[in-house]
């Protein structure tokens, strides 16, 4: 088939005769110190084949053991994602050559996965719609071990085409991946793409909360394989599927769903097939391209591991690991949403700026949740997006924006002395004790100060204050404002008013 950019079908044409169905099969490296089958670190970042040994480099004769912890991360996964979780299990090898392989097969899980039918409900953001909840059926939760990594030199873009040779680091070889499968997801018609990209951040939610996993999409802690097929709408007659490989951020994954919509709907209006294929999503483009033909479950020669025993995880020990589950981010979102009172959109205008944790964090620290979501959703996201950076790349911590809005409530700042602080902060100047100390930046309201201007903005405004003398308090205003002036905006505005009404004898 051809690869033509230009044979696509609009999004919304192509959901008008098409129902999508969506899949995503999800890796994630486990945090755990050692590798799934032997004793080598997992670190991320070290020298080349520096954090290798005959087991995994597969040399004759070496044989793995399984990693405790790995099996203990899989099962809380499973349990997270409401599984039953196998009462016994086997690995198995899925044999297929490639060169960051070194014993040309990969340890896996095939017919005997660890967990099994589980779910997780996730909520859809579709832009400019009311958010909705969606239940994925999660299929099964299988471990297995990670590939090596290979470079490609000397070509431009750092992919195999055009380059001079290439090179391969074991290090990745043997760290332990968790392999989670949902079930064929359908009905979501146009709301798929959100869908998808709505699921794979719950995961990452929920895997960040459990602590088994950083869960860094861009170092490639959590990798996306986006499956998606089209059926005639309302003909429940499923096409063939493509599946699109290592999709490294949650918008790609967005719009890896749309794409393929987009792209299958042109080849099946066409009269044409889709091909069994994997894909290659590309960032810069927004497209996805062909890649291998996709191999048939057979191709694998899938066989029990012999050189490993089975997993027989007792019932009393599934039991503790389940009873010691922390509070999971759904639960969470629900109780944090009653405790501040936010409706469904309040929290998910939270969630999208990525500002939950730090509002959390904001109101732990002391302050009143409605102030606590003003400053992070207004001063500080307008910061945040004029520098591009994510809120929690700001260089203000929770604690200290709760430290500006106690004392913006106990009268010690006004606004616009809150928002010089928090610029100082932001700065690097330093605490907000520490900079409003440094620059003398605290509300004024000894009267004794304020009196002084009250009178000098009396004496140069004889007029106005007339007016004021003889009833017209509205036009105070124009001396408060002569006050704010000289006073640099340190006055307390609302002391400020009284004591110049009460000097015209209004009050
Ligand atoms: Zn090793
Ligand atoms: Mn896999």
């Amino acid at each position: 088939m051809s690869e033509t950019m230009a044979e696509l079908v609009g999004f919304d044409e192509a959901i008008a005769r098409y129902d999508p169905l969506i899949g995503l099969e999800t890796h994630v490296e486990l945090g755990t110190v050692s590798k799934m089958f032997c004793g080598c670190p997992t670190g991320f970042g070290a020298e080349p084949n520096t954090q290798v040994c005959p087991v995994c480099l597969g040399l004759p004769g070496s044989l793995p053991v399984v990693n405790a912890a790995a099996i203990e991360s899989t099962i809380r996964i499973g349990l997270a994602l409401n599984c039953s979780i196998a009462g016994w299990c086997r690995f198995a090898r899925k044999n297929y050559f490639y060169p960051d392989m070194p014993k040309d097969f990969q340890i896996s899980q095939y017919d005997e996965p660890l967990c099994t039918d589980g779910w997780l409900d996730v909520t859809v953001h579709p832009e400019g719609a009311p958010p909705s909840q969606l239940r994925v059926e999660i299929e099964r939760v299988h471990m297995e071990e990670d590939t090596g990594k290979s470079l490609h030199k000397g070509g431009a873009t750092g992919r195999i085409h055009g380059a001079d040779y290439s090179l391969v680091d074991y290090n990745r070889a043997g760290i332990p991946l968790v392999e989670i499968v949902t079930k064929p997801i359908a009905g979501t018609g146009s709301l798929a793409p959100a869908a998808a990209r709505a699921y794979v951040t719950e995961l990452r939610d929920l895997l960040r909360s459990l602590g088994v996993s950083d869960v860094r999409m861009e170092e490639g802690s959590l990798r996306c394989d986006v499956n998606t097929s089209l059926a005639p709408r309302g003909s429940g007659s499923w096409g063939t599927r493509t599946e699109t490989k290592n999709v490294n951020s949650l918008r790609s994954v967005e719009r890896a769903v749309r794409y393929e919509i987009e792209r299958q709907a042109a080849v099946l209006d066409a009269g044409r097939r889709i091909v069994l294929e994997t894909r290659h999503f590309h960032e810069d483009s927004g497209t996805t391209t062909a890649g291998r033909s996709k191999e048939e479950a057979q191709d694998y020669r899938y066989f029990p591991e012999p050189d490993l025993v089975p997993i027989a995880p007792s019932p009393d020990w599934v039991a503790e690991l389940r009873a010691a589950l922390p509070e999971l981010p759904a639960a969470r979102h629900a109780r944090l949403q009653s405790e501040w009172g936010l409706s469904d959109l309040d929290m998910a205008a939270l969630g999208n700026a990525g500002a939950l944790d730090l509002v959390a964090q904001t109101v732990s620290a002391g302050a009143a949740p409605a102030e606590a979501r003003k400053w992070w959703l207004g001063e500080l996201r307008q910061r945040a997006n004029t520098e591009g950076i994510e809120l929690t790349a700001l260089a203000v911590t929770p604690a200290q924006v709760a430290r500006v809005s106690e004392l913006v409530a106990s009268g010690g700042l006004n606004d616009k002395l809150a928002r010089q602080v928090l610029d100082a902060v932001l700065a690097g100047q330093g605490s907000p004790d520490e900079v409003i100390a440094a620059r003398g930046l605290a509300v004024v309201s000894d009267d004794s100060a304020l009196l002084a201007a009250v009178d000098e903005a009396i004496a140069a405004n004889p007029k106005v204050a007339e007016k004021i003398r003889g009833g017209k308090t509205a036009a105070a205003g124009v001396l408060l404002g002569a006050v704010m002036t000289t006073t640099r905006g340190q006055a307390d505005a609302a002391r400020v008013r009284e004591l110049i009404l009460e000097r015209l004898g209004q009050h």
